[in-house]
């Protein structure tokens, strides 16, 4: 994403640094309350799969909304539908997990909590990846849809995710039969807080928006023994070594330099003392890829030379390293063409809604940002890659203050990632803008003509790499 602080300076200026872009929503009333479900949500993280509270709080305000839920027993995910006439089906989703980090914002409204893990382990947690932001902005539009009938027509199908930071939670939903019990998807969107776009825009992009991503552990094996007599054993620790600089050989030697991949040795673990050499070194690795060629190409490439290094050695074969691969792929984000390009009419369109006739005026005052994809992984893929061929779309979400953003474009401070322990939205402008954003998005989708015609055109598309 370093393209897009070249983008910097001119986003900024062009947003105007006083003004926050409004899509003439009257969301002041409600300013309070969302604001609560925020503190609420952002104090009490919990993590992936042990969403309990976070499920029931979502739940009973949405159900108050007069929603039909259906909830997963078997997990925390649920889906609440409400019908008003005639139009398409749409889909929102939002995730609801946090991760075992300690913040270290310094906030008064800092999380200090301490919870349970999946494995029963007690963690501190933080919403470093903005999950907090993504409820209370869904929560925001689930109760101004509800009461402002008139805007839209349609099915509204708004899903509670779990477990999106383990690549789980859509896979557990879908399973679930979450396409049978509600009516045919039209189109499902979502949307993720981005820490480097400044408040006031939202990132689009077309095709591959988010990457595959798999995890791989490789155990390399030797013969252990005394550190003093390494002739008399084989070395794990020095084979690892050489296995670390020999796979990145893979992306930048074997892979076509036009298709992105990467390959991460994250973790080795071996040893216990300098003077012993052990039997075994584990390896952790990651890898992105967008195409099913090219992570096809990395995996095979892993094998190879993983097969290599154990006959280098003189290792008989059933000492070669053991390659396995985790059961924790998630595949790449793809946003269909056709509905990233309403999505973009829907945005460029409300500035001229608001008399802005002028070309000049008319682009300055978008606040739409082309972004190029990245190499992280969210699970929202999942929700197109079904049967029903359902398109779907994922956006940015600026939520760093103007102020800092400005700053950072001089090169002073510092704009914390996501998964960060520093990370912390500029919450107030970014829910009230997130909330009129996607009130923009569904109430421009949602309406008697749309939905079915949309469904044809993302399916005849070429879905490139697929
Ligand atoms: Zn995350
Ligand atoms: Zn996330």
């Amino acid at each position: 994403m370093k393209e897009l602080f070249a983008l910097g300076l001119g986003i900024l200026f062009s947003l105007g640094l006083s003004a926050q872009p409004d899509f003439g929503f009257e969301v002041k009333p409600y300013k309070g309350a969302w604001l609560e479900h925020y503190m609420h949500l952002h104090q009490n993280p919990e993590l992936s799969l042990m969403e309990k509270e976070t499920s029931a709080y979502l739940y009973d305000k949405i159900k108050s909304l007069n929603y039909v839920v259906r909830k997963d027993e078997k997990g925390y995910g649920f889906v609440a539908i409400l019908k008003n006439g005639l139009g398409p089906t749409l889909l929102y989703r939002t995730d609801m997990d946090a991760l075992p980090i300690e913040e270290k914002t310094g906030l008064s409204f800092a999380s200090n909590a301490i919870v349970e893990d999946a494995y029963g382990q007690l963690q501190p947690a933080m919403h470093a990846c903005g999950h907090d932001m993504h409820m209370s902005i869904w929560l925001g539009v689930a109760e101004y849809l509800s009461k402002n009938r008139h805007l839209w027509g349609g099915t509204l199908v708004l899903v509670a995710q779990q477990a999106e930071e383990i690549g789980q939670g859509a896979k557990m939903l879908l399973d679930w039969g979450l396409y049978r019990l509600v009516p045919e998807v039209d189109m499902a969107i979502a949307l993720h807080v981005s820490p480097e776009l400044p408040v006031g825009t939202i990132g689009l992009r077309e095709g591959f928006m988010m990457a595959n991503v798999d995890m791989v552990d490789i155990t390399v094996y030797g013969r252990g023994g005394h550190g003093a007599n390494p002739h008399e054993t084989v070395d794990p620790v020095v084979l690892a070594a050489r296995l670390v600089l020999e796979l990145q050989t893979i992306v930048s030697r074997e892979i076509s330099p036009i298709k992105p991949a990467v390959l991460t040795v994250g973790a080795i673990h071996g040893g216990s003392k300098g003077n012993v050499i052990p039997d075994s070194v584990v390896l952790n690795l990651t890898l992105r890829s967008f195409e099913e060629e090219v992570r096809a190409q990395m995996l095979s490439a892993i094998q190879r030379k993983t097969q290599a290094l154990a006959m280098s050695a003189g290792l008989p074969a059933d000492k070669s390293p053991k390659v396995h691969r985790r059961d924790e792929k998630v595949e790449a984000l793809y946003n269909h063409p056709p509905l990233v390009q309403q999505l973009r009419e829907i945005y460029l369109d409300s500035i001229e809604v608001q008399g802005k006739d002028s070309t000049k005026k008319k682009m300055a005052k978008t606040p739409v940002v082309e972004v190029d994809p990245q190499m992280v992984g969210e699970d929202f893929a999942y929700y197109g890659l079904t049967e029903e061929q359902v398109p779907i779309a994922m956006m940015w979400l600026g939520s760093v203050s103007k102020e800092k953003y400005l700053q950072s474009q001089f090169g002073e401070g510092y704009l914390p990632p996501l998964h960060s322990a520093y990370y912390s939205p500029d919450y107030e402008n970014t829910l009230l803008f997130g909330v009129q954003a996607m009130l923009k998005a569904i109430t421009g989708l949602m309406h008697v003509d749309n939905g079915k015609s949309l469904r044809e055109r993302a399916r005849s598309q070429q879905r490139s790499g697929r």
